[in-house]
């Protein structure tokens, strides 16, 4: 019987452009991964008849598919409590797509899914940063803002799974536009988007030289490069940017008096050019008797195994499926 125990899991990634899927032990060893793009699937069926496909190949490449206990799916806007992703404004599929329960009809074991935040949480306290903590925040800086509240050791969900949408709140009155129809939000400030859009602000507002206006293409990437070689804008373009976050965060752990704020996601590489302003105002804004206490921390995962990480923890964590139970 020893070679039906399922020893190993799969953890599912899908970001807009692409979707990546590694089986994970029990250790937290990537044993094999893959990927493909998402957006050649604007039809959610086909997608989930890829990814199964896929599954089932990379699967049995590499020991069985008999071997696999659960799937971890993380994905925007997704939903724990429902298994579904709900009106992503981002992903091809629309509305309410019940992606966990299609998935495990194709699939015949346990498939859970979660938001970036959510399941990064999860890979931080199973793997990361926040190994061994009960209270702690994970907000992803990237296309957009997430995050997920660690509470007493568990995952504060809210009444509806939303809990922990600070990207949605809003931080400027009549401010700029939101992928999510309002305006004003932090994420179209201090996300992508947001951080290109103050540096076209910027660089529109006067006419002081700047080597982001000879670049091919703003993103925070390219930006960081600027300030790297000591531009003056680009550098003003992450203190801002900081800043604005910095108060936010001051705010979020005056609500929640957490042990840490951990930062992950693509906008995290900006390393001191984003937390130096981030540090700063947060130490300014944060409610007196915690000041000081609050660690802010970035992941210590590879950004490239983060999510497939997360999900994995995400699988571990859910009951085995069976017909028959
Ligand atoms: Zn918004």
């Amino acid at each position: 019987m020893e070679q039906n125990i399922k020893s190993r899991v799969v953890g599912v990634d899908i970001s807009i452009k692409r979707t990546t899927f590694a089986i994970v032990d029990i250790r937290g060893n990537i044993l094999a991964r893959d990927h493909f793009p998402t957006n050649e699937y604007p039809n959610v069926n086909d997608f989930v008849t890829a990814l199964s496909e896929k599954i089932i190949m990379l699967t049995e490449e590499n020991g069985g598919y008999d071997k696999i206990r659960s799937i971890g799916v993380s994905a925007p806007s997704a939903n724990f409590l429902t298994g579904c992703i709900e009106n992503s404004p981002n992903l091809p599929w629309k509305g309410i797509v019940p992606l966990a329960a299609l998935l495990r009809d194709r699939m015949g074991i346990a498939v859970a899914v979660g938001n970036d935040g959510h399941v990064t949480a999860l890979g931080e306290h199973t793997y990361g940063s926040a190994h061994g903590m009960k209270n702690f925040i994970i907000v992803t800086l990237g296309h957009g803002i997430g995050s997920c509240i660690f509470s007493n050791g568990e995952v504060h969900f809210g009444v509806d799974g939303f809990a922990g949408e600070i990207g949605h709140t809003c931080i400027k009155h009549d401010g700029r536009d939101c992928g999510c129809g309002r305006r004003g939000c932090l994420e179209a400030y201090c996300a992508e988007k947001g951080i290109v859009a103050t540096a076209r602000e910027m660089m529109e507002a006067s006419n002081e030289p700047s080597l982001m206006r000879s670049l091919e293409e703003l993103t925070p990437r390219s930006i960081v490069d600027c300030c790297e070689q000591g531009d003056k804008m680009a550098i003003e373009v992450f203190r801002i940017t900081g800043e604005t976050l910095g108060i936010t965060m001051a705010a979020y752990a005056t609500v929640i008096n957490p042990e840490a704020i951990i930062f992950t996601g693509g906008i995290a590489n900006a390393g001191h050019w984003l937390f130096d302003g981030v540090e700063r105002t947060f130490n300014e804004h944060v409610f007196h008797n915690i000041r000081g206490r609050v660690k802010l921390l970035r992941s210590t995962i590879d950004d490239r195994e983060r999510d497939v990480m997360g999900a994995s923890a995400l699988a571990w964590g859910i009951k085995e499926y069976s017909l028959f139970k």
